[in-house]
């Protein structure tokens, strides 16, 4: 079992174990993630049809669909799997607890907000009529990118939207400009091109990103002191970026100087602390250009047939620690001629510069 465990094609092989062992194994190929987003998409649209808004949804009624949206994503056969052993059991109630805490909190982030959530699971790809998802390369191939956005919050004005892009991440993934800025996580950024410009031809109205943030899903019992009472919700605050307009920051949350739903505190004239995580409307622009731009660079490398096993080493990390192909690549550090890059870290302030140099030559996008 050990040895299937660390075993990198655990996804793709179908050997069982003997009836108990390959119970096991099909809950672990269930892949957790997927039931999260799916019970929390079950559960938004609920809200919906039941015409609650997030911000005032009674506890009672939380649980209780809350119930419904778990049994509703874990099908019959899940089921069977989930309760066919202690250990399943406890990962059901570990799938539970995690959603009821998430809704829990996602509705304390709402409650002093103007923004409500408003789609869910939308996903954009190849066959739509997107512009901004679609990169020409060098040779007349073209990237046609595809994703699926977990939630996007909005605020409507007469003329004007303001959105809001969730993504929900299992693992302890947080945002990372300087991951931005070498294209290695490019995804909200992404999101955030190809939501503005749904949102654009759907209504005709302008469009304004207040923030791409993600937010982590957490099991709370792993140290239940640190997350009870008002101050126990830090733990659970989004990491990404928000719009600098004051403005827009009261409409993310109103009456409060230190926001509860993203680390920006707001200092006594009126303007957000040197050290938040902001950007002005303009720079979100461009870093979108920017990860176009950094996109097309890639696509034109590989399709110019740079194939190379080259992996980062960024702040101590590199991506082959964490990667399934390792007994297969063939990279061996050490090795003559398989050096890692080395990527430098920057400040926030100077890869922003960086950005904006880069994309000044070729104009902003819109
Ligand atoms: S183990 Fe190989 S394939 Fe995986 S990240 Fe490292 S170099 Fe790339």
């Amino acid at each position: 079992m050990e040895e299937f465990s660390s075993c990198p094609f655990k996804y793709f092989c179908d050997y069982g174990l003997g009836i108990t062992e390959r119970k096991e194994f099909k809950v672990y190929a269930v892949d957790l993630g997927n039931l999260f987003h799916g019970a929390l998409e079950y559960f938004s649209n609920l809200v919906k049809k039941r015409g609650y808004r997030w911000k005032e949804i009674p506890e009672e009624v939380q649980e209780t669909m809350l119930d419904e949206a778990v049994d509703a994503v874990m099908d019959a056969s899940i089921r069977d799997v989930m309760d066919s052993s202690a250990r399943n059991r406890y990962k059901k109630q570990m799938v539970r607890r995690i959603l009821s805490r998430t809704v829990k909190v996602l509705c304390y982030h709402l409650r002093n907000s103007a923004f409500e959530p408003d789609r869910f699971e939308l996903k954009f790809g190849p066959g739509d009529s997107l512009e901004r998802t679609k990169i020409p390369l060098e040779d007349g191939h073209r990237i046609a990118l595809k994703g699926v956005i977990d939630r996007v919050d909005l605020y409507e004005e007469d003329d004007k939207i303001y959105l809001k892009i969730i993504d929900y991440k299992s693992g302890s993934r947080k945002f990372d400009i300087n991951e931005l800025y070498y294209g290695l996580q490019m995804q909200l950024v992404v999101y955030l091109n190809a939501a503005v410009e749904i949102y654009r031809k759907e209504t005709g109205k302008e469009v304004e990103p207040a923030g791409i943030f993600y937010y982590q899903l957490q099991d709370p019992i792993q140290d239940e002191s640190k997350v009870s009472g008002q101050k126990g919700m830090n733990v659970f605050r989004m990491t990404g970026y928000a719009n600098s307009d004051t403005d827009i920051i009261d409409l993310l949350e109103h009456g409060t100087r230190n926001l509860e739903s993203f680390s920006l505190n707001i200092t006594n004239s009126g303007l957000p602390e040197k050290r938040a995580n902001v950007w002005e409307t303009n720079d979100f622009v461009r870093v979108g250009d920017y990860v176009t731009k950094t996109m097309k660079k890639i696509g034109d490398r590989v399709y110019s047939g740079e194939i190379k096993a080259s992996p980062y080493l960024l702040g101590g990390q590199t991506p082959c620690d964490y990667c399934s192909y390792r007994p297969v690549c063939g990279f061996e550090p050490g090795d003559p001629g398989q050096e890692v890059r080395l990527l430098e870290k920057h400040k926030k302030e100077e890869i922003l510069d960086k950005i904006r140099e880069e994309v000044k030559e070729d104009g902003l996008h819109s």
